[in-house]
């Protein structure tokens, strides 16, 4: 086995951050991931290695409100490809008052599948 088929990554399920291996074989098929303490880490190497996710969480305009700035999340990680096109979205995206905590203030945003939506009640 070559070192270039082993791919390194640290889990982020839990502050423990246990170091990750990833094989694959000569087909690109991942054969084994190493290193996890439990099974969630074994899927966040496989999930990372083949179709890396990120939740973004920012804040958007707001007009109406006492404060100038909405905190949002995504409702679900996006593809790590698309964070930039998300974030450059959200930067232009104004809502209006009244919002309320888990309000969807953009639906599926880029394509990505993902929700935007509100993290505090704003009226
Ligand atoms: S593998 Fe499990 S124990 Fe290790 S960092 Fe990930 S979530 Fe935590």
């Amino acid at each position: 086995m070559t070192d270039d088929r082993i791919s390194h990554y640290l889990c982020i399920g839990c502050p423990l951050g246990c170091r990750l291996e990833v094989e694959e074989d000569a087909r690109d098929t991942i054969v084994e991931v190493r290193g996890w303490s439990c099974k969630k880490g074994e899927r966040y190497g496989r999930q990372e290695h083949t179709d890396p996710r990120r939740m973004v969480t920012t804040t958007v305009g707001i007009e109406g409100a006492a404060l100038a700035r909405l905190p949002v999340k995504t409702s679900q990680p996006v593809p790590k490809g698309q964070v930039t096109e998300v974030c450059r979205l959200l930067r232009t995206l104004k809502v209006s008052a009244p919002v309320r905590m888990g309000d969807v203030v953009l639906a599926d945003i880029a394509g990505s599948g993902a929700d935007v939506v509100a993290t505090r009640d704003l009226s």
